[in-house]
This record gives C-alpha cells, structure tokens and sequence, in this order.
C-alpha cells in the first residue's frame, strides 16, 4: 500500500444505517416482522394474543398481548440494538428458553419501518406510547393501556424503497403471514391467537383448558381443516435426554408435498430435513413413494444439546446428537402408529376409525358411484397397482382411468418435419407395452421404446400450455359438484391462479372464504380423481414454486401434467398405446418430458447385433 494512502477509512457506521443492514437479516417481509413480534409475545408470557393486519402487512402488523409488559425506560431501551432482557452472559446462551435472544429483533424492525408502541406493566398506574420511524423517536408520552403490550409496525420498509419494491404479489406475502401465524399457533396450544386482516377475521383460536395433546388435536384441526378431526395419532415417549410429544396425521392425510409438517425444538419451530425423514421413514409401508404424513411434534430437550444460534431467523438448529435423536424420534412415531390399530384416535366423533392399514389401503378397493358424465373414446384397460395408490384424502377408488381425448383444436401440431420414426409409425406397426411402463414399436432402424408416463405428461403439458395461452379445453361437467374446503394457504394460491385454472378446464365457484365448489373438471380427468384433482395440482405447483421456483403458467403447466399423467403399471390397450404415441408425436417437442427427461429411446438394429457379437 503506497505510504500516502488515506488513513481514517474505517469507521463505524452511524447506528440507523448499521441497524438497516441489520434489518436486512432479521426483515425479509411483513411475515418476518410478525414472527418477531409474536415471538416476543410469548416471551413476555401473554395468554391472548391478537394479530391485526392490513393489505397483506405492507401497510400494518400489530400484535397485542396481555404479557408482562414494560417500563417506560424499557419501552425506549428495547429499541436499541442488542438490547434485550433475555441474555446477560455467554453462559445463558447455553441455558435459553425464551424464543428471542439476540435483541436484535425491535431495532431492526424500527429501522425500516413505522413503530408504535404501547406498553403497560400490571402495577403500573400509566402505559407507555413511544412512536419510532426509521430508527429515530419521533414521541414518546405516557398514555393509558392495559396491562401487556401492542406493538404496530406501519409501512415496512417506507425508508428502503428496493426492499419495498422487493415485496412480492399481497397474495403471496399475505400467504407467508398466514405460514408463520400458523406455526406460531400450534406451538402454543395452550395460548388464544385471533387473526384480523383487512377487518376480516381469519381465525379466532380460543385457549384450551384440556390437557395438551388434546389441547394440539383440536388446534391442528382449526388451522389445517376439518379432515384432521378423529384423523390424528397421539405420540408421547419421555427419555432421560428427550421428550417428543404431539400428533401424526393418519396416513390418509399425507400430502405430496411438504406442506403440513411441523416440528418444534422447545417450542421454537424450526425446519430441519433429516429429523423430517426420521418421521416420514416411520411410516414406510403405510404410505405411496412420494408421499409426506403430516405431523406437528414437539422435542423438548436440555437447551445444552442444541444450538438454535446458527442463522437470525432460528428457523435452523443444530442438536449435538442428531443420530440418536432421529432414531428415538422414528422409533417413537412407529410405536405410536402400530398402538393406533387399538388405541381410539384423539377428537370425538371419529373414535372409532379404522385401524391405520385398513384405513390407508383396504377402504380405497371399492369403485365409486360414476360421478361424472363425460364421454371419452379411450379407455384405460385396467386399474392401476402399487403406484397408483391415491394420497389425498378422500382419494376413493383406484379405478380404471382414462386417456383422454385431446380436443383436437388445443392441440399443438408439430412444426417440424415428420421424423423417419413418424413416417415408419404411420404404416401402422405392432405396439406392445412392457411391465406396464413402456411402450416398445418395431421400426426401420430398429426399435422404438416410449416412456409412457414421461410421454403423456409432455403431451398433457404441451396441452395445458395451450389452453393457458389462449385456447379452450374442454371441461367435464360434475353431476354432484364437489364441495372442497381448502388449507388458509391453499386458499389464497386458489385466489391467485383461478384465471388459469378456468382456461385448464376447472369449473370452480368461490363458496364461503375457504371453501370452494367444483363444477367441472378437465375433460381427461380420471374417474374418482374429480374429487381431488385441483388440490393436487395447487400442490404440486406448490412443490415446484417453492423447490424449483418455477411459477407462473409453466409451473400451473407442469404441475397440471404431472398429476394427470398416467402412473407406471397402467395397462394400455393397443389402441390406447398408439393414441398416445400418436399424440407424443404430434407434440412441438415430443423427445423429453417437461423435466428434459427422454420420453423415448431407440436402439437401432446396430446395436442389437453388436450385442449379439454379430457387429
Ligand atoms: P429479543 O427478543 O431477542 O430479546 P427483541 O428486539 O425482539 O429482542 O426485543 C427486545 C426486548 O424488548 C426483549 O428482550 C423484551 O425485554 C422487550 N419486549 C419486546 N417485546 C415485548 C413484549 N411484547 N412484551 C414485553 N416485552 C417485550
Ligand atoms: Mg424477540
């Protein structure tokens, strides 16, 4: 460095800006803020909590508690950076209990956002009023309140417009809002949580004096639906090291995606895939390959054995002995759900439920009451096996489904050339399927193998984007329109994506805030899959927006495909074999699935006759 370099280069940021870059960690979105703050709620020991919110937190989330409230000079200190009454020393760390430690919570917030605060200790004769903006008081006065705090956060990132212009679409922040609200409610069964946005009241959750399993059933079944009801398997095992208590959904309410698991560290939700595996791989036997149970389980264990200091959002821990706490955990839900074959579920009403193998497979042989009046030219020949075995609730029957037709006007016709495959098909050779899964036709080069799932969900999705673009597919009409109640979450996606949905087919009507009525469906829908068609495609777009952010009309179009797409193990008949190849073809990109993988292969008599040491 040359000797007259400048000296006094580093300094230390003045404390708005550090805590604005602060923000940045702790403040992603309104979601972020309401996790705070209810956070900081529960450690002050509120037994009522209300949340309000408006236009989906960019303009206001409040949280008011009835906790143990603050002193004036409390009120003014929390705002500070690493302020925070929770923490003294390095030992405590090893000793939290509370939810929030760092302090760094209120500072950031109150750095990008519009603060009122008013808080009142139970012996106090006045309350607190302290108005912060941008990390500046802007008033402070005394004022009457009752005992606990109210905390309102305005504008989120009012001062910091590319973070506001960050922001995405208030279906989706308000859906992150709705995630975190729920996870924070079920941790704390015991608390009274209402949720008020845009003056509408979204849940009023009330306290409950029942003891704590039951206390859990009853508010997984406010948050997630009514399905839960009678439909969870209580778990509850004490170690020396660990505690693991809470619920597990009988294996008719797994979902494919991973929607509905939630796990608490002592009473911190956190996220963490191999203890997740540990409750999936406790079901193994009960459920189809991709399916995921839903569970919210509690592990409570010495504050020594974990570290939840590994990322400001604490959503990640690190246990000590992960190994063993994965192999008590599994062990403890497969117990539970071998003791579920006597033991009556948790909730009234459905006390008497089938044991959870009948209830998984033995009740879904029966083949439904034709539902649907729909005329389809194809048939499938047979019911599907193994894979085939539906997951959502309700699912029914496997019964024989049907390729549909694809309305000739959707579909897209091939810009290309015919290739010499095309040509040698044309003349009509033999089509046979093998073990169910593929297609294999003689052709001049030598032979010809299609994937048949692989090529159906390239044709389905070459067919939806179309439809998505502009074109009309067909819709089949309900005789008995399904009445479906929908996830909060669920909800809102239904919300955002209804357009697309009608030009793929759905007819759907809004009915009630989280129920939905379905008219009709796709007109290729398989037989029995009316009923749960459009919440497996909410969830697969779900799986794909969320794992291979792919959202939008390619996301709604693969998700379409996929689950539409015929399982391996479908028999086809000849006719149906060459329909589909016939469709493959006529596809603008026949040769991968939506994914890229092949949805066919050659192998040319070349390679044949190399193989039989002819070459
Ligand atoms: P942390 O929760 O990590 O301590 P925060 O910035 O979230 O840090 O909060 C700072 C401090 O403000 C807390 O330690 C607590 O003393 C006080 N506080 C915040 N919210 C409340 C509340 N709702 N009721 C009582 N005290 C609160
Ligand atoms: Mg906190």
């Amino acid at each position: 460095m040359s000797p007259d370099a400048p000296d006094g280069l580093v300094q230390t940021l003045p404390e708005t800006l550090a805590n604005q870059i602060a923000a940045g960690e702790v403040v992603q979105r309104p979601a972020s803020v309401l996790k705070e703050l209810l956070e900081n709620s529960l450690d002050a020991g509120a037994r009522e909590i209300a949340v309000v919110l408006r236009k989906a937190g960019s303009e206001l989330v409040q949280v008011v508690d009835d906790g143990c409230g603050m002193g004036p000079r409390d009120a003014e200190a929390c705002f500070g950076r690493h302020a925070t009454s929770k923490l003294r020393a390095v030992e405590d760390l090893e000793r939290l209990r509370t939810l929030g430690f760092r302090g760094e919570a209120l500072a950031s917030i109150a750095a990008v956002a519009q603060v009122e605060l008013r808080t009142r200790r139970q012996g106090d004769a006045a309350g607190t009023l302290l108005r912060v903006e941008g990390g500046h008081v802007v008033e402070r006065a005394p004022c009457a309140a009752p005992p606990g705090t109210s905390l309102a956060v305005r504008n989120v990132f009012f001062n910091v417009p590319a973070r506001r212009n960050f922001l995405k679409s208030p279906a989706t922040e308000y859906r992150h809002l709705l995630e975190t609200f729920q996870c924070i409610a079920l941790s704390h069964p015991d608390v009274a949580f209402t949720l008020v946005h845009d003056d509408h009241e979204v849940y009023r959750l009330p306290s409950s004096p029942a003891p704590f399993l039951e206390a859990l059933a009853a508010r997984v079944a406010a948050l997630l639906g009514s399905r839960c009801e009678g439909a969870l398997v209580p778990v509850q095992e004490t170690t020396s090291y660990l505690s693991v208590r809470g619920v597990v959904g009988r294996p008719e309410l797994a979902r494919r995606a991973r929607g509905e698991q939630f796990l608490f560290v002592n009473r911190r939700y956190v996220r963490h895939r191999g203890l997740e595996h540990a409750v999936t791989s406790a079901f193994e036997g009960l459920l189809a390959p991709e399916a995921r149970p839903l569970f919210a389980l509690f592990l409570e264990l010495d504050p020594r054995h974990v570290d939840v200091n590994v990322h400001p959002t604490k959503t990640e821990v690190k246990f000590d002995d992960e190994r063993g706490i994965y192999a008590v955990l599994r062990a403890v839900v497969k117990k539970a759900l071998s003791d579920a074959d006597l033991v009556p579920s948790l909730g009234d009403g459905h006390g008497e439920a089938a044991p959870v193998r009948t209830a998984s497979f033995g009740a879904r042989v029966a083949v439904p009451e034709p539902r649907v009046q729909a005329t389809s030219s194809v048939r499938w020949a047979t019911r599907s096996t193994e894979e085939g075995v539906p997951v959502a609730p309700g699912a029914g029957a496997v019964p024989a489904p049907r390729l549909g037709p694809i309305p000739s006007k959707a579909q897209p016709g091939p810009e290309r050339a015919p290739t010499d495959d095309e040509l040698d098909l044309a003349a009509r050779p033999p089509v046979w399927q093998l073990h169910g899964r593929y297609l294999v036709s003689p052709i001049r080069s030598g032979m010809l193998v299609v994937d048949q799932r692989a090529a159906h969900e390239r044709i389905l999705y070459e067919h939806a984007l179309t439809a998505l673009e502009g074109g009309l597919a067909a819709s089949q009409q309900l005789v008995f329109p399904v009445v479906t109640e929908l996830s909060p979450a669920d909800a809102v996606l239904l919300e955002e994506l209804l357009p697309d949905l009608r030009s793929l087919g759905f007819a759907i009507e809004p009915f009630g805030r989280r129920t939905v009525k379905v008219h009709g469906v796709p007109a290729d829908v398989r037989p029995g899959r009316e009923q749960t068609i459009l919440e497996e495609v909410l969830e697969q777009y779900r799986q794909y927006r969320d794992g291979l952010q792919l959202a939008g009309r390619e996301g709604l179009a693969r998700a379409f495909a996929r689950r539409r797409a015929v399982r391996p193990g479908q028999a086809l008949s000849e006719a149906e074999a060459r329909a589909l190849i016939d469709q493959l073809f006529a596809c603008r990109n026949p040769h991968a699935c939506p994914h890229g993988r092949p949805t066919m292969v050659r192998v040319s008599l070349e390679e044949l006759e190399r193989r039989f040491g002819r070459g």
